[in-house]
């Protein structure tokens, strides 16, 4: 099986989600994604990242990991954060729910993460973080 991974750390700064889903969808494009599947997956990365750094680390300082592997044409992303973590997974992951309704999010990160990708996985611990993991398979381009 081909394999290739990647993994980049940066600061929790809003300044870098425009870096993060960039450099997802450059690794990537050795697949030779339509621009669909790459809109979709830059989409998927900003939103997460976005969430670690609003949510996770509430605008203070703390660093994000984004890792990408490659087997084939399945590929697996992971965003990592060690801020303060989601108390109940279940909800959060439900379409529409934010804790920040004041900041006007609008509960949807989570929702175009599940439905963009063929798998999610959240893990995270209050106080230690989260971890989300999206799995996608990239059709072979004909
Ligand atoms: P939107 O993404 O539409 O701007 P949102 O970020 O509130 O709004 P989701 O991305 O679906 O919506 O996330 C739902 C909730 O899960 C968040 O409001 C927050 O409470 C929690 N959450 C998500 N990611 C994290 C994270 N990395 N650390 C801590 N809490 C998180
Ligand atoms: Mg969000």
């Amino acid at each position: 099986m081909y394999t290739n991974e990647m993994k980049i750390e940066f600061d929790s700064k809003s300044e870098n989600e425009g870096f993060a889903r960039t450099t997802v969808a450059v690794f990537l494009t050795q697949l030779d994604p339509t621009l669909e599947e790459l809109a979709d997956i830059k989409t998927v990365v900003s939103e997460a990242v976005t969430n670690s750094i609003i949510h996770g680390y509430e605008n203070k300082e703390g660093k994000v990991v984004v890792e990408v592997r490659i087997e084939d044409r399945d590929i697996t992303i992971k965003i990592t954060d060690y801020g303060v973590g989601i108390e109940d997974i279940s909800k959060a992951r439900e379409p529409l729910y934010t804790s920040k309704p004041e900041l006007e999010r609008s509960g949807m990160g989570f929702a175009f993460m599940e439905a963009f990708m063929d798998e999610l996985d959240v893990q995270s611990s209050v106080g230690a973080g989260t971890v989300v993991t999206m799995k996608k398979h990239m059709e072979q381009r004909k």
